[in-house]
């Protein structure tokens, strides 16, 4: 035991950079210091893939690009793009230091399909170099906060990563309750924090949902809890949708967007507008889906990673099949860091009359509905659509009539422009895994 902790310690030395910036965690530093950690991270970890990991090195050969080249920010583009596809199957592909330095697997959750995709953490990398990510006002839990985690803790990053943050950078107190784990129901959740009395919970949109049905079957009223913060992620929302959420539980919810691969991306502050990029973590590009070109801020394209922590598993412009845009402008919050806004996801966009929608844009206006209840499904036939098909669980006490569902259906045609029809039903099925909101069924 002893001799494991001294080999770590010994492996963990950071890299140079890490050192000379070491008040990245604990201050608030200037656009102009994390600018410069920037750029020198990108130097760092361009120069590692290249001379560790062959997978790297064999692509920037046949760009005609050496690590020298990438001298500053404004290099980036110059590097070609990492995709998913690059990486499903092939566990080790990112491997840039030694195998046994290897301290555990992280692995995609499937819910996009094709062969696993695996992201692999060195010690040093997860404990040392990812404990710099300098948002300690984005995420602002001290000592004494007791912090319920409702993620999944098994395969995947989230609960895990989310866990480490709390418990050893903020030294908050975690309760890793799972979602829907070996031991984890909705009832034991609620039991759990009847009895502890949390401050603070983390989980999907979705889940928040199914556990204040579980406290309402258990008759706990969850604005008796002593709830300062709700933080959301591993799905989106729309606005209306977190509204209803934070309506139930009493609580401001905040949104943070990660993934597997990348790890944080966007953390929102209480004025929801946008995430906030941590820059001392990734540096986020915004490109045309097709072309590939960088886009100007303002403009909605594909979201682009660069992870500037991971020395021993880079991970460079990475394509997250994600859509957004930056916003250049301040927040009223006075952070430094620069927003993003979400437009969904590449692979979700659902086409009716040849027009494509996010899911979330077209919840927003569910949402908004008071007749409607908390669960719903958009049902299509694959490929292009004349008519969207929405069958809906209704709020409490509201009765299923015809006239309420061509009423609801007139007033979303309004608001979207595209025709409607509504399905009643008594109860959907609760999500196992992730929410699906899109069914394809022939119609
Ligand atoms: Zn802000």
């Amino acid at each position: 035991m002893e001799f494991l902790f001294k080999r770590h310690l010994q492996n963990a030395k950071p890299v140079p950079l890490l050192d000379r910036i070491t008040n990245l965690k604990d201050a608030e530093p200037s656009l102009a210091v994390l600018t410069e950690f920037q750029k020198e991270a990108l130097r760092e970890m361009v120069s590692r893939a290249y001379n560790h990991n062959p997978f790297y090195r064999e692509k920037m050969k046949r760009a005609g690009i050496k690590p020298e080249d990438i001298k500053d920010l404004e290099d980036l583009p110059k590097l070609p793009f990492t995709s998913k596809d690059e990486l499903r199957g092939k566990p080790w592909v990112l491997l840039a230091a030694n195998k046994n330095d290897i301290s555990f697997f992280n692995v995609s959750t499937g819910t996009t399909g094709g062969e696993e995709i695996y992201i692999m953490n060195t010690w040093r990398d997860y404990y040392l170099h990812e404990f710099s990510p300098g948002h300690p006002k984005l995420f602002n839990l001290k000592p004494g906060d007791i912090c319920i985690n409702a993620l999944p803790y098994e395969m995947s990053s989230a609960g895990l990563a989310f866990h480490k943050v709390f418990m050893e950078v903020q030294e908050a107190t975690v309760v890793p309750v799972g979602k829907g784990g070996a031991y984890s129901t909705p009832e034991k959740i609620i039991r759990v924090m009847r009895d502890l009395q949390p401050n603070v919970i983390i989980t999907t949109p979705s889940y928040a949902i199914t556990l204040a049905e579980a406290a309402d079957a258990m008759s706990l009223d969850l604005s008796s809890l002593p709830l300062k913060k709700m933080w959301l992620t591993g799905e989106g929302c729309s606005p209306a949708f977190r509204a209803r959420v934070e309506k139930i539980w009493g609580v401001t919810a905040n949104f943070h967007y990660g993934s597997l691969e990348c790890g944080v991306l966007g953390i929102e502050c209480d004025f929801h507008s946008g995430y906030h990029i941590p820059l001392g973590h990734v540096i986020l590009e915004i490109v045309d889906p097709e072309t590939g070109e960088v886009l100007a801020p303002g403009e909605i394209g594909e979201i682009v990673a660069t992870c500037l922590l991971r020395f021993d598993a880079p991970l460079i412009r990475y394509r997250t099949q994600d859509l957004g845009y930056i916003d250049p402008d301040p927040c009223r919050c006075g952070l430094v860091f620069p927003r993003f806004f979400l437009r969904g996801r590449l692979v979700d966009q659902i086409t009716i009359r040849s027009i494509k929608f996010s899911p979330f844009y077209l919840e927003e206006f569910l949402m908004r509905q008071p007749e409607i209840g908390n669960w719903y499904q958009f049902v299509l036939k694959p490929g292009n659509n004349d008519i969207l098909r929405i069958r809906v669980e209704l709020a409490q006490g509201v009765e299923p009539t015809p006239e309420l569902a061509d009423k609801l259906a007139s007033k979303i045609e309004f608001a979207v422009g595209i025709p409607c029809e509504f399905e009643f039903v008594t109860k959907l099925i609760r999500p196992g895994v992730k929410t699906v909101r899109v069914v394809y069924e022939e119609a």
